[in-house]
């Protein structure tokens, strides 16, 4: 029920199912990222919360994260990749049991959480279950990330502030009168040393492939300053950089964090807010065309997404084209390359 009584509206999916439409409470940087991307995809994963299969790249990262979250909590001198590998294998250990539990049915919350996030942790048993990856490719995967991490950073040498830094906000959005409650998680934050100026520095791992210059639209800047902006927020001290690490890939990439910058993010979060807000009523949440079509599991619904990946399809499965395994060729049978 909306706060004046009145129902929430809904739509009906072209299998027959009821959605209830709601706007989100709160934003986050990986929602602003959704925003950008595709306003009319945010919707249905945001407004209409359609549940989405977990992908197997992303629990993998969880994973990893896991791994140097735990590792980098440890004092300097004990932050070794061999210590990583034993984290990894202690986790790994609850993790397939967990997942053994869950698909016999028992119950699985005992043998996962070294932390204080079980509920974290049995969701993440779920994807493993659903997604059925090899015990061998899982690991080879998640070694490659942890390995990635240790061969282009010194984590004896870092001063941590803090891990797995959560935050829970509600931001004014200056000259407009607009409040925008934001929450979000930052992967790490550290103290620089004095010769490089002692400020905050903020650390965001990504296990997948660094953006390359011709796509970047400074999606993952942007998550390094919506951290520093939070930081700021709660201490008052603004960071003074930010660096991403792309583990597996083994790529750093300084971020430059300025006031401008944190001014420019905020700014662009809240018209996000309010826009989101405005285009409720209507439900005219803009479509984005682009490569990503292909791969958005709501290919069947969307119009615009279908004339985007039927043009790429027509150009074939190279360079422009539609690739052969993007899932709209399942969800679009025509697409399908066992029809042609
Ligand atoms: S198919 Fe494309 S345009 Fe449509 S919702 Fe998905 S990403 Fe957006």
């Amino acid at each position: 029920m909306r706060p004046d009584g009145t129902p929430w509206p809904t739509v009906v999916d072209i299998d027959g199912n009821t959605w209830t439409r709601r706007p989100p409470s709160r934003l986050s940087p990986s929602a602003f990222n959704d925003w950008r991307s595709c306003q009319r995809g945010f919707a249905f994963d945001r407004i209409q919360r359609r549940p989405s299969e977990p992908g197997l790249p992303a629990t993998i990262g969880v994973h990893v994260h896991r791994v140097l979250d735990l590792v980098m909590e440890l004092p300097p001198q004990e932050r070794t990749l061999d210590r990583a590998l034993a984290i990894h294998e202690g986790l790994n250990t609850k993790l397939w049991e967990a997942c053994r539990r869950l698909q016999a049915g028992e119950p699985a919350a005992e043998v996962v959480g070294d932390r204080d996030n079980r509920d974290e942790d049995i969701r993440h048993a779920v994807e493993v279950v659903v997604l059925r990856p090899g015990l061998r490719a899982w690991n080879d995967a998640v070694e490659r990330g942890v390995r990635g991490y240790f061969a282009m950073a010194s984590p004896e040498k870092v001063e941590v502030i803090a891990t797995e830094q959560k935050f829970e906000q509600k931001w004014e959005v200056r000259d407009s009168g607009l409040i925008v409650p934001i929450t979000g998680s930052a992967d790490r934050l550290d103290r620089l040393p004095a010769e490089y100026g002692g400020g905050i520095r903020v650390i965001d791992y990504k296990n997948g492939k660094v953006i390359s210059p011709k796509f970047d639209k400074g999606e993952h800047d942007d998550q390094i300053l919506t951290y520093a902006a939070m930081v700021e927020e709660d201490t008052g001290e603004l960071p003074t950089a930010g660096l991403l690490l792309y583990v597996s890939h083994q790529k750093p990439k300084h971020v430059e964090v300025t006031p401008e910058r944190v001014a420019d993010v905020k700014g662009r979060i809240g018209r996000a807010w309010a826009d989101i807000h405005d285009k409720f009523e209507d439900d005219s949440y803009e479509p984005n065309p682009g490569p990503l079509c292909g791969w958005c599991p709501h290919i069947r619904e969307c119009d615009a997404g279908q004339a985007e990946v039927r043009m790429r399809a027509a150009r074939g499965t190279g360079r422009g084209g539609l690739r052969e395994d993007a899932p709209a060729r399942t969800l679009l049978p025509d697409l399908s390359l066992a029809s042609v």
